[in-house]
């Protein structure tokens, strides 16, 4: 059940203090792929969450570079549908769309190509954590760009205490399975 599902993630990730700088708490997700029936659980559990949960059926699921890269497609997979990749600026051939964040050293920008979705498409965006929300934030404004509809912004882990989600809810629902 999803209850012993959160308890075996929570016990698989792995906190690095002052990585990749001083100050930040690093939450490392690696240890799930050390599990492979962890991460099949853990992703048919996400895409039952989005089949039963989300109002609308889901048309698309968008990962973020880099570790939304390494559950999205299995979630898409389940659901049966496609999966879009929204990448750093520069990486992604073709024409695309964009959107720019600010990071706490300068702007960042992510990127999707714009023939990635139907006009219109239902789109589950999945990244690894939410911290301050500004990725999850500019993802959701690439994908609206790119035509689609944001159903849901999914990540593993949240970090309350930085309130990402109190950004985001104005604009999409937010669902998280671990909160730190
Ligand atoms: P933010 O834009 O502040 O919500 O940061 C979220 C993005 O940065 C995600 O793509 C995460 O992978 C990464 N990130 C931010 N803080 C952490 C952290 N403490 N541990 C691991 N990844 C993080």
């Amino acid at each position: 059940d999803l209850e012993k599902l959160k308890i075996e993630l929570a016990s698989s990730i792995r906190e690095f203090p002052d990585f990749p700088q001083k100050g930040i708490l690093f939450k490392d997700i690696m240890p799930i792929f050390q599990k492979p029936q962890l991460v099949t659980n853990m992703c048919v559990a996400i895409a039952a969450h989005a089949v039963a949960e989300i109002p609308v059926p889901v048309d698309a699921v968008a990962g973020l570079e880099a570790r939304g890269f390494l559950f999205g497609p299995q979630i898409a997979a389940i659901l049966n549908v496609p999966f879009i990749p929204i990448r750093k600026q520069g990486k992604l051939p073709g024409k695309t769309v964009r959107a720019t964040y600010v990071k706490e050293y300068g702007e960042d920008v992510v990127e999707v190509q714009s023939d990635a979705l139907k006009p219109g498409a239902k789109v589950m965006i999945v990244d690894d954590l939410l911290a301050t929300g500004g990725t999850m934030k500019a993802a959701i404004e690439v994908i609206q760009k790119a035509g689609g509809d944001v159903a849901e912004a999914f990540c593993i882990i949240e970090l309350t205490a930085l309130k990402g989600r109190d950004v985001l809810l104005d604009t999409v629902p937010v669902f998280t399975l671990l909160s730190f």
